[in-house]
């Protein structure tokens, strides 16, 4: 039986109350950034109304414009996808990989299959929110049942609004309303069979995609990562025993592994924040029982719906400042400045924990949130290069690159974002390493060629005697760089080019 339904213009939350559909019927679940069978409210709606499934992922890069997924992302989400087209196997069923425009290609599986309804859950960048209105829009002309669901945040953007009717722009108001409104505990469980259509229908395979880097740089990334479903779920169930109890203040130490690890598995949507919240209060044996360590990491999650909130309502924000008149920064002009923010890039400004951090990024993939904002920090402030362009880099080298966090971790750390770090804050990267890798750990895991070097020397070599670097057998500016920039005098060159814009 197809029902058709208006074209959308209720408010979405509405649209989901729709009632079952006969379970005699085809539906397509399209996978987007929701690469998991657990928890799943696009598969569940369709599981519980249609009595065959045909579970398909559409490459439409295209319609992400310049923000599609960069080298990392596209490492992972080839593997992500050999791993959900394996879950599906083993359900009885199998994942479709089609390449093209989202609406040509569901219009044309809606064909071959004769499905009745199409189900996915939402997305939040721009591009996408505004492809998706078009597809369901498109879909219920033709008289196919087109729904979509909540599977990504705690809350939808649009429902959280300060008193007044506006958006946060702080993020303490704005946990407290979440933190109050979380939804129920509600987990559905990865079904145990996932019956689908009896014939053959066509599609590609992961490699087809081409998704894989043509450069031998991903070596690393296959040590550190398990990317999929159950790789999820194994690294949540590490957390869960190990960094969980002393991530408060673990967390801030980028030599130990205290964190979850989970990002680029929740930017591929291969666990919900309500997983880990679930896994937090039943390792805490109830709710009334989170320890602070628990709790912050939920505060963490926190700031990752806030950035999709922020993204949501300020949707520029990827490319301009939310605080426009930073828009008028000098900053360096581009010729001055390619030379070092290739140093930067590289690992090699001669600041042993920003090489530090951009070496791991480099050989992982990942870097450590303190010293996210460390590399941040001097790329912005001192070297007086636009958050933009670090932001760029790290959309093509963080496995999690995510437009929403990514944009938010730049524009705070740039001080021109919502509830940003004050912009005459510029991190000491000398007192930030002395403070959170005391002993070192972390610049000799990075920096081999360092790592003979007493701690104080290991942090800022150009101020050790030249007989520690003798004894190390390190010849500064040959086996490691001299320092790009001078730190005190980058600094007061940053100030003053603040002070130009708060005068402004
Ligand atoms: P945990 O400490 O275990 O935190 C749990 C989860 O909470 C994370 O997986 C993440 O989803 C969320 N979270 C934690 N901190 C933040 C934060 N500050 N903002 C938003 N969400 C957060 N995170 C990304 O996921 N993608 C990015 O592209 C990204 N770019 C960043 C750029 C800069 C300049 C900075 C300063 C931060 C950026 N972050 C980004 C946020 C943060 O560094 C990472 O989410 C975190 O390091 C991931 O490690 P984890 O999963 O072990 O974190």
């Amino acid at each position: 039986k197809t029902v058709i339904i208006r074209p959308y213009t209720a408010h979405p939350a509405t649209i989901l109350s729709k009632k079952p559909e006969s379970r005699t019927s085809t539906a397509i679940v399209w996978f987007r950034r929701d690469l998991r069978l657990t928890d799943n409210p696009a598969l569940q709606a369709a599981l519980a109304r249609h009595e065959r499934i045909v579970p398909v992922f559409v490459a439409d890069f295209a319609a992400e414009a310049s923000w599609a997924p960069g080298a990392a992302s596209r490492w992972w989400l080839h593997h992500s996808l050999v791993r959900l087209e394996n879950a599906f196997a083993g359900r009885g069923n199998a994942l479709l990989i089609r390449r093209g425009a989202s609406l040509a290609e569901l219009r044309r599986l809606i064909a071959e299959t004769g499905a009745e309804a199409v189900y996915w859950n939402r997305l939040y960048e721009p591009a996408l929110i505004e492809r998706d209105r078009v597809v369901k829009a498109a879909l219920r002309e033709d008289g196919i049942i087109a729904q979509s669901f909540r599977a990504a945040l705690w809350h939808e953007p649009w429902n959280l609004k300060t008193a007044a009717g506006e958006p946060y722009r702080v993020f303490t108001p704005f946990w407290r309303k979440l933190v109050g409104e979380l939804p129920p505990l509600q987990i559905h469980a990865a079904p145990a069979r996932i019956k689908g259509l009896s014939g053959k229908v066509a599609g590609l395979s992961p490699d087809a995609l081409e998704l894989l880097p043509k450069l031998d740089w991903d070596t690393g990334f296959y040590a550190r990562w398990r990317p999929g479903e159950d790789g999820a779920l194994h690294a949540l169930d590490n957390f869960v025993r190990g960094g969980l109890g002393h991530y408060t203040d673990g967390r801030n130490l980028p030599a130990r592994r205290d964190t979850t690890g989970l990002s680029p598995h929740l930017h591929f949507g291969e666990i919900s924040p309500q997983q880990i919240r679930a896994a937090i209060v039943r390792r805490a044996g109830g709710i009334a029982r989170l320890e602070a360590d628990g709790e912050q990491v939920l505060r963490e999650l926190g700031w990752r719906e806030f950035a999709h909130h922020l993204l949501f309502h300020f949707p520029q924000t990827p490319e301009h400042p939310l605080q426009t008149k930073f828009a008028d920064m000098p900053w360096r002009p581009a010729k001055s400045r390619a030379a070092d923010l290739a140093a930067w890039q590289r690992g090699r400004t001669g600041i042993p924990i920003v090489d530090a951090g951009m070496r791991e990024l480099w050989t992982t993939g990942w870097m450590h949130n303190r010293v996210r904002m460390i590399v941040a920090s001097f790329l912005t402030k001192n070297l007086l290069i636009p958050w933009q362009d670090g932001a760029r880099w790290f959309w093509d080298t963080l496995l999690d690159a995510d437009l929403a966090n990514n944009t938010l971790g730049w524009q705070w750390t740039a001080g021109c974002g919502a509830d940003a770090a004050p912009y005459f804050r510029i991190f000491n990267p000398l007192l930030q390493a002395e403070k959170f890798d005391a002993d070192g750990a972390y610049l000799r895991q990075w920096l081999p060629e360092l790592a003979t070097l007493p701690a104080d020397a290991l942090r800022a070599p150009w101020l050790a005697r030249p007989e520690v670097l003798n004894r190390g057998g390190i010849r500064l500016g040959t086996d490691y760089p001299a320092p790009i920039v001078d730190l005190a005098a980058s600094r007061k060159r940053a100030l003053a080019a603040y002070a130009t814009i708060k005068s402004a």
